[in-house]
């Protein structure tokens, strides 16, 4: 297997439609390897989340070319790539994003079932345990707390197993503390199960635990370079 995990070239992509279509994304390309940590940073609008999206195979380039362990997401149809995402890619986003109507339990066990997975809920049940939720099974999203609703998404996210983790702001919603405890969890995870993390955030002491920080300004990269030991 490559040590390649995730490879960008010349990725072009734009959103909206008509007058209010926008060109966010301009020859980006990136090579992040298997393993690393990236912290991606820029200001509000630079094209962070679309980067991080594109990545994640759920935004689709104008042009250019994604590969994820030497498969080719941007030739793929959506029914292959919906596939090779629940099974390769685990995201996490800033506000959660948890099915309202389901327990802890059922949220996580959700992406293993769809993966076909027999043992879903003794899996997501362990995964629960391994994020310090082990006695919060049953409770439903509005009964956690926002640190906690976090966890939950991060055992959702990692419970296929994915090469790759990708974050958008996931300590955007939480006091510093608890933000703190979801960033050690991410990292303990990634060094445990070796997975490639990409990362988007404001917080530069975040920025610096990341091998390497790569910055975006206007829709291009400005800097790519080992983030700066503290
Ligand atoms: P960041 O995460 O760095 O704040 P985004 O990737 O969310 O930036 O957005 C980059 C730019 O693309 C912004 O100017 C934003 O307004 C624009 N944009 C994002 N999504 C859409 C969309 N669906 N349609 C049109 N423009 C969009
Ligand atoms: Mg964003």
């Amino acid at each position: 297997m490559s040590d390649k995990s995730i490879v960008l070239e010349n990725v072009d992509l734009s959103l909206g439609r008509g007058a209010a279509r926008v060109h966010i994304l301009k020859s980006v390309s990136l090579t992040v390897g298997r393993g690393e940590a990236v912290g991606l940073v820029g200001p509000s609008g630079s094209g962070k989340s679309t980067l991080l999206m594109t990545m994640a195979g759920l935004e689709r380039p104008d042009s250019g070319r994604v590969t994820i362990d030497g498969a080719e997401l941007t030739a793929m149809d959506e029914d292959a790539l919906a596939r090779f995402r629940g099974r390769r890619i685990g995201i996490v986003f800033q506000s959660f994003h948890l099915v309202p109507t389901m327990t802890a339990l059922e949220n996580v066990a959700l992406p293993l079932e769809l993966a076909g997975a027999g043992d879903a809920f003794e899996r997501a049940a362990s995964e629960l345990r391994s994020v310090g939720l082990g006695e919060r099974l049953s409770h439903y999203p509005a009964q956690l707390s926002g640190g906690e609703q976090q966890r939950v998404a991060i055992a959702r996210a990692i419970a296929p197993d994915p090469a790759i983790l990708v974050a958008d702001e996931p300590t955007g919603n939480l006091d510093e503390t608890t933000g703190g405890s979801i960033v050690d969890l991410l990292f303990a995870l990634k060094r445990e199960r070796g997975a490639t993390l990409v990362l988007v955030t404001h917080d530069t002491g975040l920025a610096r635990a990341c091998d390497r920080t790569v910055r975006l300004r206007s829709g291009r990269i400005e800097a790519d370079a080992a983030s700066q030991a503290a």
